[in-house]
């Protein structure tokens, strides 16, 4: 078997964590590196006892030495409540982390990914995003520090792989949600879905037409293992989301027929430089990596409502 030693920054997080599943899955040797700022060891707790498991509690805003094949960059607050917590230690993140783990991807030869995101084309102006499109980001507002932070570190495993040769890939990844979300990180989905369990007030901030188009965990996993071990020279940036379209009021509605609330919707002030719109173009992600979604949102809402029900009870 080709047992690889793999790492996952932010293994403890949402995202981390059903990769360290996969991969320990699929028989490699996993070690997880999360400070548990926004992950949980409950998130991970099941693969403790796994000979092929480790899990280090360390700060990748220092530098890590360990021996691996392959490095997933994951660790960074995600939602913006948490990343605008404390938006210097946000950034110092994405770009101490990027060059941690460059700098270890250099040293071992291993292939590093990099968990980049959509907010990399900040609140766009063309409409959906392809990859070739460089964004509409304010440097300075409360968001900057996450969508800033990103790109920052984009620039960074590109320089390292023109400069350096690292073996890079990079992921944009677009609004993810599912099972392990963190009931209090004030992203939407498990926002809406806790407060109609709860029976209290969907808060729609905004009027509500502003849109995302929202992936399955398990879909969005697949991808980004693919691009992983996807053919030698193939670097991204790649797009990996659904190109659903939903706005901020359907997705409320559908939450509220699905878990049969009775919670009214309330509206509230738009944070600023709230993006308007998104939606992936995936075509690079289906030439070059034969992937596409699979799962449908009421599919994976149905998935994501009965694992905030068990964790109500
Ligand atoms: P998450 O908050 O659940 O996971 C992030 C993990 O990183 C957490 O376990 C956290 O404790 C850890 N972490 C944060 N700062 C750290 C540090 N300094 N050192 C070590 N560990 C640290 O969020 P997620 O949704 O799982 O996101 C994972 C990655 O995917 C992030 O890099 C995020 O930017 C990216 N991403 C996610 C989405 C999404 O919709 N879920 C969209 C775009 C990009
Ligand atoms: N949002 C909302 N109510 C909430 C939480 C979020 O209407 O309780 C909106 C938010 O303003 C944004 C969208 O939902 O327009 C997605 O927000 P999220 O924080 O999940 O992700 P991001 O803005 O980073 O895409």
């Amino acid at each position: 078997m080709d047992r690889k030693r793999v790492l996952v920054t932010g293994g403890a997080g949402f995202l981390g964590s059903h990769l360290c599943d996969r991969l320990i899955e699929k028989g490699n040797d996993v070690i997880c590196l999360d400070n548990l700022f926004t992950g949980r060891k409950e998130n991970i707790r099941h693969l403790m006892g796994n000979p092929y498991f480790e899990f280090i509690r360390h700060d990748i805003t220092e530098p890590i030495y360990v021996e691996v094949d392959q490095i997933y960059n994951l660790a960074c607050p995600a939602s913006p409540i948490h990343y605008q917590y404390d938006p210097i230690k946000t950034g110092k993140t994405s770009v101490m982390g990027a060059l941690h783990t460059l700098g270890l991807a250099k040293r071992t030869h291993a292939r590093i990914l990099q968990a980049s995101t959509s907010e990399v084309y900040g609140d766009p102006e063309i409409h959906p995003q392809p990859e070739s499109y460089r964004g509409c980001v304010n440097t300075i507002g409360p968001r900057s520090c996450y969508d800033e932070g990103k790109r920052m570190a984009e620039t960074l495993f590109f320089d390292y792989h023109r400069q350096h040769g690292v073996d890079i890939k990079v992921i944009r990844i677009f609004n993810t949600y599912g099972p392990r979300m963190n009931k209090y990180d004030g992203r939407v989905v498990s926002n809406f879905i806790v407060q109609a369990l709860k029976g209290e007030d969907i808060t729609i901030y905004g009027d509500g037409s502003q849109t995302r188009s929202f992936c399955y965990v398990d879909d969005l996993i697949e991808g980004m293992m693919r691009m992983m071990n996807s053919r030698d020279g193939f670097t991204g940036p790649v797009n990996l989301g659904n190109p659903g379209e939903y706005t901020m009021l359907e997705l409320a509605k559908t939450i509220i027929r699905l878990t049969d609330s009775k919670s009214n919707i309330v509206y509230k002030s738009l944070p600023q430089d709230d993006p308007m719109q998104r939606k992936p173009i995936i075509d690079l992600a289906k030439k070059e990596l034969d992937w596409m979604p699979s799962v449908y949102l009421e599919e994976g809402l149905i998935k994501t409502i009965d694992y905030f029900k068990n964790l109500l009870v």
